[in-house]
């Protein structure tokens, strides 16, 4: 028998170009697509189509012949990209018809196992106002009630795997996301997270300078390092447990702190400048009860060796941009 197929959409992202390196160390044979080519790295996958998955033609040929289905591609960025509400209508209706067509032309083409990255998004706002305490937990996603259109298509499509499960006797895994970090990741441009994007602020500030948080930056947060992540994707995929389940770190942190850990991991002191900006919920922590008893597992790294490695990484791409803005 040979290696099991494995389809990566959204290959050319930061998850999903991390996910196909680990499925190849762990023998899988891989396809990827996505919209482009991973932006910081050569491709792991064996075979990696470029295109729509909007477009029915190219989700057939993307779920021929394939065994499991890992469903990573949406339209999506960080907070200044989901919460300004400017990008509502393309979210919605791109990321939808990405899962509708995965789910759908998969199951026409025999597949039976599939994974989804839903998020942390999909949680009512109502319970996530007080910053020490929200409550995050899996159970609590009805009613929903989530704080973007973004979290309203997770949920949605949450339910249409489960649906297609139910209706179809499809092997459905959905794991909700925490803010995933690492090197590798968008960290410029308008969708980079807080992570990279504290780090990239302070790699391009000198020492002594100031640099710009959104709000008063006492907001919570947790942040989960790729590797960790990957390792609950596998771990849930190999699993009999279907979710929806988080992944997620519970070291919760105010976005302070985060930018306080990005100047440790740069040796610099910076002051932190507040000024308006998207926020998001005030505060959001991974509950890991339920991850730690169906699958005997929960993430544990620290996140300050975390965001030291990815600093390292992010200070590397801000004097090679700056290196070719200085050479023209
Ligand atoms: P990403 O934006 O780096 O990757 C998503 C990829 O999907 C991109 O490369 C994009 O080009 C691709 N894509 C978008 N529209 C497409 C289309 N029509 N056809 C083909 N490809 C298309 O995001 P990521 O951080 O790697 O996230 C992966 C998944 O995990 C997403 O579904 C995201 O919603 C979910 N998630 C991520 C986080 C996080 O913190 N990174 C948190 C919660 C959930």
């Amino acid at each position: 028998m040979g290696a099991k197929r494995a389809l990566v959409n959204g290959a050319g992202g930061f998850i999903g170009s991390h996910l196909a390196v680990r499925l190849k160390e762990e023998g899988f044979w891989v396809r990827g697509v996505d919209l482009k080519r991973p932006e910081f790295s050569d491709t792991a996958c064996d075979e990696f189509i470029v295109g729509d998955l909007r477009d029915p033609n190219v989700v057939r040929d993307a779920v021929d012949g394939i065994d499991d289905v890992y469903q990573l591609a949406a339209d999506m960025g960080g907070a200044g990209y989901i919460f300004t509400g400017e990008h509502d209508a393309c979210v919605m209706h791109n990321s939808a018809l990405i899962n509708l067509n995965t789910v759908e032309l998969g199951r026409l083409a025999g597949v039976k196992r599939y994974f989804y990255s839903s998020s942390a998004c999909i949680y009512p706002e109502h319970n996530q106002l007080d910053a020490d305490n929200p409550d995050c937990e899996e159970s609590s996603a009805y009613p929903a009630a989530p704080d973007s259109e973004y979290g309203w298509e997770k949920l949605f499509s949450e339910r249409l795997y489960l649906a297609h499960m139910r209706n179809y006797g499809l092997e459905v895994h959905i794991a909700r996301f925490h803010n995933i970090f690492g090197p590798q990741g968008t960290w410029d441009g308008g969708r980079e997270k807080a992570p990279a994007a504290m780090c990239r602020k302070v790699a391009e500030t000198p020492d002594g300078g100031s640099i710009e948080i959104w709000g008063d930056g006492d907001q919570t947060r947790s942040f989960l390092y790729i590797d960790e992540c990957l390792e609950g994707v596998r771990r849930l995929m190999e699993s009999d447990f279907m979710g929806p389940v988080n992944i997620g770190s519970d070291e919760m942190v105010t976005i302070n702190d985060l930018a306080r850990l990005a100047m440790e991991a740069a040796g610099k002191d910076l002051t932190l400048d507040h000024i308006d900006g998207p926020l998001g919920v005030r505060g959001r922590n991974s509950h890991n009860d339920l991850i730690g008893e169906r699958l005997g597992w929960r993430p544990e790294a620290p996140l300050r060796e975390g965001m030291f490695t990815t600093y390292a990484w992010i200070a590397e791409q801000v004097a090679a941009a700056a290196a070719t803005a200085g050479a023209k």
